[in-house]
């Protein structure tokens, strides 16, 4: 089966509603569960919920990766696909809510490790799905890699690993959920729409602020095209 991840909740509305979807009943402590279906295949939807102690959305690294692990070990997720907004490099060219597909890899830029071996587990450089290529040509969106830290602005190390990561797309989430399905040998995909461009020096969370409505319209529209293209493929791979 397959769930959707997405972060917030502002993120994740017109989806609910789209989709119709409802509470799982016995909620685990971390992460909201929905079900839904989509031209009669069922799917999960999942949030990260809200911080117990400052009522915000569970953004970040952590709550991505123990969703997915609870939709992975308990609930028969077989595919994963993260669906959010992210923060894109001024290289790209990238407009505002304009969506991506993650190809070919998902980093870390703030896990630095400089130890034989660990090196490598702190850059994650995780697989996206296979079929993400063909599915962005049917759907007309551009692919780029993604490089995932626990902040929302950057400092400089934060900037050349990204570049180093062949990164173009920055989040918070995507790597942590990545190394999750990698573990499990679960295919992950992931929905990029842009909010802000994070190099300039008009700060992101500002841009973020202005553009989440927009982009998070855009999440909701690419997302449901995404799912027609994608929800018969995974039922008949042929
Ligand atoms: N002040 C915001 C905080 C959201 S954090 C609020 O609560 O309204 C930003 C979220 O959007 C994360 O889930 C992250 O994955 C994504 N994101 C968008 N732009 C980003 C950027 N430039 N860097 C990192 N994450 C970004």
């Amino acid at each position: 089966m397959l769930a959707i991840y997405i972060a917030m909740e502002a993120e994740a509305a017109g989806l609910l509603t789209e989709l119709n979807a409802r509470p799982l009943a016995d909620e685990p402590a971390i992460g909201n569960y929905y079900e839904a279906s989509f031209q009669g295949s069922p799917l999960i939807l999942a949030t990260s919920g809200k911080d117990r102690a400052t009522g915000v959305c569970c953004v970040g690294t952590e709550p991505a990766a123990l969703v997915a692990n609870e939709l992975i070990a308990h609930h028969g997720v077989s595919t994963l696909l993260n669906a959010g907004t992210c923060g894109a490099h001024s290289s790209l060219e990238a407009d505002i809510a304009e969506a991506f597909l993650v190809h070919p890899t998902l980093s870390y830029h703030d896990h630095r490790i400089p130890l034989p071996g660990f090196l490598d587990y702190g850059l994650g450089r995780h697989p996206a799905a296979d079929l993400v290529p063909q599915l962005a040509a049917q759907l007309g969106v551009r692919t780029a890699s993604l490089s995932t830290g626990n902040s929302l602005d950057h400092v400089d190390r934060d900037m050349d690993i990204f570049l180093s990561n062949g990164a173009h797309l920055k989040d918070m989430e995507g790597a942590a959920l990545a190394w999750v399905c990698r573990q499990h040998q679960v295919p992950l995909m992931a929905l990029k729409v842009v909010t802000d461009i994070f190099d300039l020096p008009h700060p992101a969370a500002e841009q973020f602020e202005k553009n989440l409505a927009a982009a998070s319209l855009e999440v909701t529209r690419t997302t449901l095209r995404l799912l027609a293209s994608l929800l018969p493929r995974l039922e008949d791979p042929e």
